[in-house]
């Protein structure tokens, strides 16, 4: 039988992955390439848009001759990227800044400003995007006031994926994924929002155009096709974001269940068939398709909350596990698995990183509560990673709200090497968890959306037999009951600390050499 070939692309905020699948999702090659991320100051987080442009051609040639096949055998190309990031380009497409990531803080007061004063909550209960710095709603209007002189220079305002359409096809098209990421896309009429694009000051014409997710492209410019070595009609699938994709490359679409993440930082993610928001404004509403929405939260404190209990707390027992040729993080999850679930009682708040979902506080603080003479160093890792899980449940709840109880948990993610922390995850959150087979998802996410769009497949179900699972785990009914008592406090302490987390960080700031 003749194998197929799909290009599945990557465009990451540190790196830009291309994987090539052949059928039945396996993987034939992949190439990753990594870029600096410019931050002259904490609150800039910049990366040149043309080193990711040039990291994209460089991973799609790499990845092809990895495998040794004929370039022009390949019968799609089609794409995930990071979200929220802006470019301001000139009519010309050649940028004016460079590309500014989610993680760039320059827009915090227009966020505020946003929120508190131009109606916030109702731009994002139509347009999906947590009002935010990371939003490029906040981002322009912040250009527009901080930088005129760009603003009024600037033809279009495009993420990075349509900056890489534009090098290869010149169109500027935004699919609706990123474009409901963007703050400014209503999510019910496919259209920009008008009240959006008041509050950016902009017109729809300063934007891409929305195009549906299957949508793809033809055509590739000469200089490419050469470059390249692609065939000049191999259609380029404009894809989705990188968040969503994970959700279908790690076969988690059908309702009720949901994708949770925890690396660095960590998402929780789940499928609906419509648009949904939340009255609060604490969860996001993102395009897969016109019928399939991700709903979710991003936290901020995920793996890095472990990362800092071993570098801070585990001194010694890391060095011996160097020694002893064992990663210290297993050593960690060692210590913990010595005290029972619930640490007798020692409660923490993992907000070492201040926190989007489910606080939406950049100046949440971690603090341990509960603590009394009788726990030792081990309670406080347990606790620890008890606060990660406890904090990711606190967002299942919100979601909740809208699709009822879940009946699934699809987990990836650094933490999942750990079996004691994969066990407290069933155990708090009293459900199923399965661990896929999670390589490069968005990837994959990709090219299955891109083979839905050419028409290859007529749903995304091929995608559970393609995935398989690592490790499966049922609650334990004795610990869900101790984390049963455990969460309402949780809970109820967030709230008391709510209004302490400013004061703090600016005593912090004022204080702190
Ligand atoms: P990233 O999010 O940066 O892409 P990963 O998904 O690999 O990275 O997650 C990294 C995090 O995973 C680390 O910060 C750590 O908390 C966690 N981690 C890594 N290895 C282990 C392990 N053996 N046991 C528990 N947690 C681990």
């Amino acid at each position: 039988m003749t194998q197929h070939y799909y290009l599945g692309i990557d465009i990451g905020t540190t790196s830009t992955k291309t994987v090539l699948f052949g059928d039945k999702g396996k993987v034939l090659s992949t190439h990753h390439i990594e870029y600096p991320l410019y931050s002259p100051t904490p609150a800039i987080a910049e990366q040149d848009p043309d080193e990711i442009f040039r990291a994209v051609t460089e991973t799609i040639i790499g990845a092809i001759k990895k495998a040794k096949i004929n370039a022009e055998e390949i019968k799609l190309v089609s794409f995930s990227s990071a979200m929220h990031s802006v470019i301001a380009v000139d009519k010309n497409g050649k940028p004016l800044t460079k590309c500014i990531t989610w993680a760039d803080s320059r827009a915090t007061e227009w966020a505020e400003k946003i929120k508190n004063e131009l109606n916030g909550l109702e731009v994002y209960r139509r347009t999906g995007t947590p009002i935010h710095p990371m939003s490029p709603l906040a981002k322009i209007a912040w250009l527009r006031t901080d930088h005129p002189d760009i603003f009024s220079k600037t033809y279009k305002f495009i993420g990075i994926k349509e900056y890489v359409f534009y090098k290869l096809f010149g169109e500027y098209v935004v699919d609706y994924s990123i474009a409901s990421a963007m703050g400014m896309f209503n999510l019910n009429e496919l259209k920009w929002d008008k009240e959006a694009l008041q509050i950016a000051g902009i017109t729809e014409e300063q934007l891409s155009k929305p195009v549906s997710t299957t949508h793809y492209l033809t055509g590739l410019g000469q200089e490419y096709v050469e470059t390249l070595g692609l065939s000049k009609d191999v259609p380029f699938v404009v894809g989705a974001s990188d968040g969503v994709l994970s959700n279908l490359g790690v076969d988690a679409i059908d309702q009720g269940v949901i994708a949770v993440t925890i690396g660095t930082s960590g998402a929780i993610r789940t499928v609906t068939n419509k648009p949904a928001t939340d009255p609060k404004g604490r969860i996001f509403c993102y395009a897969l398709t016109e019928n399939h929405w991700v709903i979710g939260g991003p936290v901020n404190n995920g793996g890095v909350v472990f990362r800092w209990a071993r570098d801070e707390l585990a001194a010694s027992e890391v060095e011996t596990a160097k020694r002893l040729g064992v990663d210290p993080y297993d050593v960690l999850s060692d210590i913990a698995a010595r005290v029972t679930p619930g640490a007798d009682g020692l409660l923490f708040h993992p907000y070492l990183a201040g926190e989007r979902a489910p606080l939406w506080n950049a100046h949440a603080r971690g603090s341990f509560f509960g603590l009394g003479l009788h726990h030792k160093k081990e309670h406080m890792i347990r606790a620890m990673m008890e606060g990660v899980m406890l904090n990711l449940y606190m967002v299942t709840l919100t979601l909740q709200e809208i699709i009822g109880i879940p009946k699934q948990i699809k987990a990836t993610g650094g933490f999942a090497r750990s079996e004691l922390w994969r066990q407290m995850m069933a155990d708090i959150f009293n459900q199923e968890v399965i661990i896929p087979e999670s390589f490069e998802s968005s990837c994959l996410g990709a090219v299955i959306l891109g083979m839905y769009a050419l028409g290859e497949i007529d749903d995304f179900s091929v995608v559970s037999d393609w995935v398989g699972h690592t490790h499966a785990h049922k609650p334990n009914q004795d610990h869900a009951e101790i984390y049963e008592d455990l969460i309402p406090i949780y809970i109820r302490i967030s709230r008391i600390l709510e209004n302490e987390y400013e004061p703090i960080t600016a005593f912090q700031e004022k204080w702190t050499k």
